[in-house]
């Protein structure tokens, strides 16, 4: 099957790949292809491949330079869960601008007393006709500043248990009643953002999997998050971001497939060996036996990510259950990851590691993933979070007291 799928999507690439392209012009060529996403049912713009079949698929659009399907957080964790919980008619409405990059999504989860404990968020959605109110605070928003739409999760019944009186929605960011805040982080990026909701509006139609049900959709968005970020899972999207916003959809495809030659993202894309083996093998630092067994752990790691990853969606494709827990330990490995491409990053360049910017040795690649490295055991879930995770649903260890289990929200202490 896999080398079937190889000669037909070389055919295809051959046929149509044109970095000359507009970024817009390209995705709308993957859509109608159904390359972009190979993993996606056909009837929603995709092939229903497998993940081996799809990694052949990334690695013949590598092998051309051509530029990906959109990524973002619509592709990756909205379009999961608009197919899972969406009406027919939400799927008709947000998937064809999500698969076509037109829409940038972001995720309006966390709040400032609502991370770790999710389900204690505060913002509330109340109905007024055909039409929701929402007022609130969101933090650590990614790409809040350039997005079209949020997935946002909101209180809409304070008077039942914390996680029953949640639901799940879907933002227009473009509206009055929402003031947008960067948040600058230690890279010098403001990548994230504080989010202002002051009685901005949803639809009812923009209501999705049910009133009440918000946590058991969020709980979709964020599985799709673990097995996205965690170790062996992403890849193939490309370097190109998606949304009316950004300003990438009118330039040339072929300016960010030679941009992803280099860049930060190897340490956290299952990259990071391959990079890291050619910085060594540049400065002579290969020899030294110290760094090789350094560069051999993170060549472990990775391909026990990958290897977990391809289990998990053997064992799917199979009709078979996967653990539990395997996203979980995803996730936490990729935290791994990404701190051995750090240490061991930084001790191959040395002191130049620390140096910033384009004209650093290595244009500046390890000082700013230094600097980005506690960021994924944080997001999606903390390191700490997931090893709860595990424990108790994975192992069947006895649970952390929950003091307000089953409390009405409104009565919880604070
Ligand atoms: C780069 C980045 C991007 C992000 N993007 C988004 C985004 O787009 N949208 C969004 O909604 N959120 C986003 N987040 C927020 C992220 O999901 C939260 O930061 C995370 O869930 C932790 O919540 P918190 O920051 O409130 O920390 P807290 O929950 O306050 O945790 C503080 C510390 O206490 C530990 N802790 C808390 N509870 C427990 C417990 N029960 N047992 C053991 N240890 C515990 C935690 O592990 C952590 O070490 C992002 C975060 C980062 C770093």
């Amino acid at each position: 099957m896999s080398e079937d799928v190889r000669s037909e999507v070389r055919d295809w690439l051959v046929a149509n790949w044109d970095e000359e392209l507009t970024v817009q012009a390209w995705w709308d060529t993957l859509v109608d292809s159904g390359w972009g996403f190979p993993t996606w049912p056909e009837e929603w713009f995709g092939k229903g491949l497998g993940r081996a079949d799809s990694r052949v698929v990334s690695e013949e659009f590598a092998a051309v330079g051509a530029l990906g399907a959109p990524g973002g957080l619509g592709s990756l964790l909205a379009a999961p869960t608009i197919m899972t919980h969406g009406s027919e008619e939400q799927k008709q409405r947000f998937l064809p601008d999500i698969a076509s990059g037109r829409s940038g999504w972001c995720q309006l989860f966390s709040e400032p007393e609502a991370g770790s404990d999710l389900a204690g968020l505060r913002t509330t959605a109340t109905k007024d006709g055909d039409e929701w109110i929402m007022s609130g605070q969101k933090v650590w928003t990614s790409g809040g500043h350039q997005s079209d739409l949020g997935m946002l999760i909101a209180r809409t019944d304070p008077n039942v248990a914390k996680h029953a009186g949640i639901t799940y929605f879907v933002l227009d960011m473009d509206q009055p009643g929402i003031e947008v805040r960067p948040l600058r982080e230690m890279t010098g990026k403001a990548l994230f953002n504080e989010v202002f909701l002051d009685e901005a509006r949803v639809a009812d139609a923009d209501l999705i999997g049910g009133l009440g049900n918000g946590w058991a959709v969020a709980n979709t968005t964020l599985a799709a998050e673990r097995a996205g970020l965690g170790a062996g899972g992403g890849g193939g999207t490309s370097a190109a971001v998606a949304g009316s916003k950004v300003g990438h959809l009118s330039r040339k495809a072929g300016e960010f497939t030679r941009k992803a030659s280099s860049g930060t993202s190897g340490g956290l894309s299952g990259q990071g060996f391959a990079m890291l083996s050619e910085m060594a093998k540049a400065n002579g630092s290969v020899s030294n036996p110290v760094i090789r067994q350094g560069l051999m752990r993170l060549y472990t790691l990775e391909q026990l990510g990958k290897m977990g990853n391809v289990r998990m969606k053997a064992m799917r494709g199979a009709g078979m259950e996967i653990h539990p827990s395997m996203p979980n330990i995803a996730k936490l490995s990729q935290s791994d990851i990404v701190r051995q491409t750090r240490d061991i990053g930084l001790q191959i360049m040395g002191a130049a590691g620390t140096l910033w910017g384009d004209s650093a040795p290595d244009g500046g690649v390890m000082a700013e993933l230094a600097v980005f490295s506690p960021g994924p055991s944080i997001y999606g879930g903390t390191d700490q979070i997931q090893r709860n995770i595990i424990g108790e649903r994975g192992l069947g260890l006895p649970q952390e007291p929950r003091p307000d289990k089953g409390i009405p929200f409104n009565e919880i202490p604070r």
